[in-house]
């Protein structure tokens, strides 16, 4: 196993699809004095949105149907993103599908407090842990794939 020691500052990477944006950005601005504790990132639009309407800073990556999610995924691999709350549409296909899930799945590999709806959003934000440091544990999945060859 391997940790990753997340800070009592969070780096936090917020995501919405074209349907879920309004939710998000309501969810955001409830809980724009505790998200103004933390480093903020979103894919393009999202970000913007969230900066437009809340004044909060947020570092924008690329919009996700250009590769956002991908930067994002990225950036939890390098150790620079801790949170993510992501608002997918689950009624609706995304023409960058793929991404999405290969976020999704980066994000349960490197141990990120994952929240993709309000209710999870709510009780990930009221623990405690969101003010203290914590350990991520990382499966190491490099030596139990050697184990079996
Ligand atoms: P957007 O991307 O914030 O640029 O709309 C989000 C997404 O579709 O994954």
């Amino acid at each position: 196993m391997n940790h990753i020691k997340m800070n009592v500052q969070k780096k936090i990477a917020l995501v919405a699809h074209d349907n879920r944006k309004k939710d998000l950005l309501a969810w955001v601005t409830k809980n724009k004095a505790l998200l103004s504790e933390h480093f903020l990132y979103g894919t393009g639009t999202t970000g913007r949105l969230i900066s437009e309407e809340t004044n909060l800073p947020v570092r924008t990556f690329k919009s996700g149907p250009l590769g956002g999610d991908q930067q994002i995924g990225s950036r939890i691999i390098e150790g620079d993103i801790d949170l993510l709350v992501f608002f997918w549409d689950p009624l609706e296909a995304q023409p960058h599908d793929p991404d999405v899930k290969a976020l999704l799945r980066i994000a349960v590999l490197y141990d990120i407090p994952s929240a993709m709806n309000q209710a999870t959003a709510d009780f990930l934000f009221t623990s405690h842990l969101v003010h203290n440091e914590y350990n991520r544990t990382v499966i190491d999945y490099g030596t139990r794939l050697k184990r079996k060859y």
